[in-house]
């Protein structure tokens, strides 16, 4: 399930697996889409090729996984972290965010923390989290973090955004 969003009206368009894979495999990637609050017709391109926070193409194979708990202001969500830097935080249509996690959590900032992800010479990646100068401030596993401290983030770690936690996974193996 893919969500994106409506560029006229801002509603949330929810798009089946097997309509996202339909238009990989018999369509060149090209999918027309109605937003049913508007009427609008999107013309999407989807395709297999990831691309980093700049639209580049990101490099390398996902790193970890960031699932958002669902709690009284969201659902679950998942994100994939790549090599590099993200911003992460609450989404709205203006805010721009690397990583936007729909919510209406009034102390999630648009712009929270940030996750920077870095290949060891040893190949493996460490992942680093800093708060990116929020109101209320980032926690990692209940520890609030001071002002320009990165951290290092273990499996299983917990990070907390105002009411909103975030917990690290493992990498989906592609
Ligand atoms: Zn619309």
């Amino acid at each position: 399930m893919k969500r994106v969003f409506c560029p006229k009206c801002d509603e949330m368009i929810l798009l089946s697996d097997e309509k996202i894979r339909e238009a990989i495999l018999n369509a060149d990637g090209r999918l027309d889409v109605i937003c049913d609050a508007c009427g609008h017709q999107l013309r999407m391109r989807l395709n297999a090729r990831r691309r980093n926070a700049n639209g580049e193409d990101a490099a390398g194979e996902p790193v970890a996984q960031l699932k958002v708990v669902e709690n009284a202001f969201g659902f679950v969500q998942e994100f994939t972290l790549y090599e590099g830097t993200v911003g992460i935080g609450r989404r709205n249509r203006d805010s721009g965010v690397d990583l936007a996690i729909i919510t209406s959590d009034p102390s999630m900032d648009r712009h929270h923390c940030l996750i920077k992800a870095e290949r060891k010479k040893n190949g493996e990646v460490a992942l680093w989290l800093a708060d990116d100068k929020s109101r209320v401030g980032t926690f990692l596993s209940g520890r609030l973090l001071t002002e320009g401290e990165w951290v290092l983030l273990q499996e299983g770690d917990v990070i907390t955004l105002g009411a909103t936690s975030l917990i690290i996974a493992p990498a989906h193996k592609s």
